[in-house]
């Protein structure tokens, strides 16, 4: 199928980008395209309007900003895969986007489009949420800043009102610690039935502070603190990190689909979180 037609704008910056949304009922952001052109050729969507923000440059690549890493939203998943300054102050964002797709949609699909698409099984919103990232978003009144824990508010719905762009995500630095991004899928390069992300700092054996992110384990990504808050202070073997992922599906309400129901994601999400620390912690 092909799209309902639409006006197609490509301005060349944030705020000729903002204009045209500003005058705009019935307009929608394009990035990598990798969700939104399935959706237009469905016809799911026939917005009147596209703005393509693929020319706007200031959107694009990692920067050092002292205490965190400040990635435009249009940088694209291979950037964040190879990048450095990822590699060395948060990995666990490479190592969960080396798991998204193909190298195909990789060089198209861009973080902050993953982000806004807020897709339950999507690899990197429950990353985000563990490393305690922020979002920033412009719009028409300027520029504001929002926790990722408050971004993600439902099934594909985030805190961008449709006039604003998701422009930056500002990472917090998690330089040293060791990380794992656990995915489990029926066949390679599919989404994820049940993603845990784990980051973790070892000191002198035993794990000094922890952040565990679950993926498709609800409607928005999970941060499971009771796990977090049991392995503080245990030691780095496998026996005490299992015992603390036992309590990875508490607080979760997982879907029921052709993939797996309920009870199976639960335990798939225990058994998942032990392996990702245990790989985080190097145990
Ligand atoms: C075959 C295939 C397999 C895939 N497998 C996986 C997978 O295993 N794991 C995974 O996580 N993902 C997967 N994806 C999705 C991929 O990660 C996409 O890159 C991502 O979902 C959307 O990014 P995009 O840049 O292409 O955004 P687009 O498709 O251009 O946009 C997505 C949505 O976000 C909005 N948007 C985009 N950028 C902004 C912005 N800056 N501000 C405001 N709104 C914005 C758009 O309006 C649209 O609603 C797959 C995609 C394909 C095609």
């Amino acid at each position: 199928m092909i799209p309902a037609s639409f006006d197609y704008h490509a301005p060349s910056s944030v705020e000729e980008a903002l204009r045209i949304l500003g005058q705009h009922d019935d307009a929608k952001v394009l990035a990598g395209g990798q969700s939104l052109i399935p959706v237009l050729r469905l016809r799911l969507a026939a917005p009147e309007v596209i703005v393509d923000i693929g020319r706007i440059e200031e959107l694009r690549g990692v920067r050092d900003d002292g205490d965190a890493l400040a990635i435009g939203a249009m940088t694209p998943h291979h950037t964040i895969e190879s990048d450095p300054l990822v590699h060395e102050h948060a990995k666990l964002l490479a190592l969960a986007t080396e798991t998204v797709a193909d190298p195909q949609v990789r060089h198209r699909g861009t973080f902050g489009g993953a982000l806004a698409h807020a897709d339950p099984a999507g690899d990197l919103p429950a990353p985000v949420v563990a490393l305690g990232a922020e979002m920033v978003i412009a719009g028409s009144g300027g520029r504001r800043t929002v926790a990722a824990a408050d971004f993600f508010e439902d099934l594909f719905t985030t805190a961008l009102a449709e006039d604003e762009l998701l422009v930056e995500i500002r990472v917090p630095k998690h330089t040293g610690w060791g990380a794992h991004y656990e995915k489990f899928t029926r066949v390679s390069q599919q989404w994820s039935i049940v993603g845990v992300a784990a980051a973790v700092r070892v000191e002198g054996g035993s794990i000094a502070e922890a952040r565990v992110g679950l993926t498709n384990m609800g409607s928005t990504p999970v941060r499971a603190t009771a796990v977090e808050q049991a392995l503080v202070g245990q030691p780095a073997t496998a026996e005490a990190i299992r015992s603390a992922a036992a309590a990875a599906a508490e607080g979760t309400s997982p879907p029921n689909d052709a993939n797996g129901d309920a009870d199976y994601r639960r335990h798939l999400a225990t058994v998942l979180t032990g392996r990702a620390v245990l790989a985080a912690a190097g145990a």
